[in-house]
């Protein structure tokens, strides 16, 4: 089999990971690869995963799905970034918002000249007053015009992405898939068959003695990794003295009306507090770290900071962060939780099956299986979990929080040299740059650093080459600018209730 053509995919499970995977595909790779997938209704889905960020539009457009129809099909919202209230410290709250701050002069960055002006007094405290995606959220609205700079007078366009009951999406995935011809096939594996020389995987084999053949498998069976790491041993990279969280209790609550169009995540004593606002719902969620609490208690915060009425019991969730040793072992790939998990602070979980489907695909073993492409696909895929691990650790580390032990530790933690690294140079010289293809560019690494409170030292260099009442001219004039465009915008609601009508007529 180590030499043939790839005729037939096997995808192991039907969650989110799974059908994301069912659908892209046999988009991809059409009619030519007999695509079937294996899920267990008894085994059941995490199914939570309500948040995304802005490159789940592209993974939408490449299967052909119209954003009012996802919107309408997964009750979802619109995301304009992430408030995070009480990192820095209590009482303090600041804005991850999607898209750029302000716009570069020349090629020197934005904040250089907001630093600058702040420092002179000429600008105020609020760097997110150069942020249409933030005042727009804050404001409670949404549009999809202006689409340009041009458009808006010279402020940047929103850029956006959805909350969603991710149970539905997979829902409406599944039917565009076997409308493709992904072939479902319902029942529990109990077992795998394996070339006794090479390992490589033949079929799997389910209850009632049936066997699924094929030659690439794709294991999205969730945290457990039922053929990466059951079958295959592939081991785990344990992240856990950086990211200790370990635990999520959530429980979805009546709606909040009208929704936001953003994500809340309150700081807690031992972890952080999350709330999504969807169309019938509300998700809410504590993650915590059961090395600084215990379950009982954080399903006390949980449900004392509920701000409506619980539609459930919460339901606990336990999971170890960190990522497979190897996503791609033999002629398995693991996407979604089977590969790994961060924690669901910058809603990067799904983002991450949509990344390793494309990775798959540029690196699609069409003449049987090189070892090159399997390095390749891990080699990128262990880049891509570190940078995203590394922004992470930074909402943690850059605190000013002593009050509970659990911030205590985070505050006086070791964290990776990259992220020290990062860090040094923007305390230092107010700079920070994307590596690669860092999935946070640089205007969400400013947004975080200078929301958890890292002050540069100093500035770039170019900002003194225009004279300051000129930048502060240019300052007010883009705040403005900025200010006008979101106010503009119609509410979120009528947004919705637009979308809701958009495809109904
Ligand atoms: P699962 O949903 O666990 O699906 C596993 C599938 O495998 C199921 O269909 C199951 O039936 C099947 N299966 C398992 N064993 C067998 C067997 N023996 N036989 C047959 N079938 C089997 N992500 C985001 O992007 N944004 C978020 O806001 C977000 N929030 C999260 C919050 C929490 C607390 C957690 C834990 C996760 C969150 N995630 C989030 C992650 C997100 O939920 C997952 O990445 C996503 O749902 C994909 O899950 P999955 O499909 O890999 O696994």
């Amino acid at each position: 089999m180590t030499d043939n053509r790839i005729g037939r995919i096997v995808i192991v499970g039907g969650g989110t990971a799974g059908w994301m995977s069912a659908a892209m595909l046999a988009r991809a790779l059409g009619p030519g690869v007999a695509i079937s997938l294996v899920e267990s209704e008894a085994i059941g889905t995490v199914g939570v995963g309500e948040a995304s960020i802005p490159q789940l539009r592209n993974f939408n457009a490449f299967i052909g799905l119209d954003e009012d129809a996802f919107l309408r099909a997964t009750e979802g919202t619109i995301k304009l970034g992430i408030e995070f209230v009480d990192w820095l410290r209590p009482g303090h709250r600041y804005m991850h918002a999607f898209g750029p701050v302000g716009r570069p002069l020349g090629v020197t960055p934005f904040h250089h000249y907001w630093l600058d002006a702040r420092r002179r007094g000429t600008a105020g405290d609020d760097f997110w007053a150069w942020s249409a995606n933030a005042l727009a959220a804050r404001a409670g609205r949404f549009g999809r015009v202006p689409t340009s700079p041009a458009q808006a007078g010279g402020a940047e366009p929103l850029t956006w992405a959805f909350h969603f009951d991710a149970a539905l999406y997979a829902r409406h995935l599944r039917t565009r898939a076997e409308a493709r011809g992904v072939a479902r096939v319902e029942g529990r594996i109990v077992g795998v068959d394996q070339d006794g020389e090479t390992g490589f995987l033949r079929a799997v084999t389910l209850e009632g003695e049936r066997r699924v053949e094929g030659d690439l498998f794709i294991d999205c069976s969730g945290f457990r990794g039922l053929l990466i790491q059951e079958a295959l041993e592939t081991g785990y990279e344990d992240w856990r003295e950086w990211l200790p969280m370990d635990s999520a209790w959530a429980v979805p609550s009546r709606d909040e009306a009208p929704p936001v169009p953003y994500t809340r995540a309150w700081a807690r004593d031992a972890g952080w507090q999350w709330r999504i606002p969807l169309r019938h719902r509300t998700g809410n969620g504590h993650v915590f770290s059961s090395a600084w609490t215990d379950k009982d208690a954080a399903a006390r915060v949980l449900m004392d900071n509920l701000e409506g009425e619980a539609l459930a019991e919460p339901r606990l969730l336990t999971f170890v962060t960190g990522r497979r040793k190897r996503s791609w072992n033999r002629n398995v790939v693991a996407l979604g939780l089977a590969a790994g998990f961060m924690e669901p602070l910058e809603s990067t979980s799904i983002h991450l099956v949509q990344s390793g489907l494309a990775r798959l695909l540029a690196l699609f073993p069409d003449k049987g299986f090189d070892p090159l492409l399997a390095a390749e696909f891990n080699r990128q895929t262990a880049d891509e979990y570190a940078r995203i691990r590394d922004f992470l650790v930074l909402h943690y580390k850059a605190t000013e929080r002593e009050d509970t032990p659990f911030w205590a530790s985070r505050r006086t933690m070791e964290i990776p040299d990259t992220l020290a690294e990062r860090m040094a140079l923007f305390a230092s010289s107010g700079r920070v740059f994307s590596r690669d293809d860092d999935l946070f560019k640089e205007s969400s690494w400013v947004q975080v650093l200078l929301g958890q409170g890292v002050t540069p030292a100093a500035t770039h260099p170019m900002t003194g080459v225009v004279a300051d009442d000129q930048i502060d001219g240019w300052l007010d004039d883009l705040s403005r600018i900025t200010a006008r465009t979101a106010a503009a915008l119609p509410s979120h609601a009528a947004f919705l209730g637009r979308a809701e009508t958009r495809l109904a007529g």
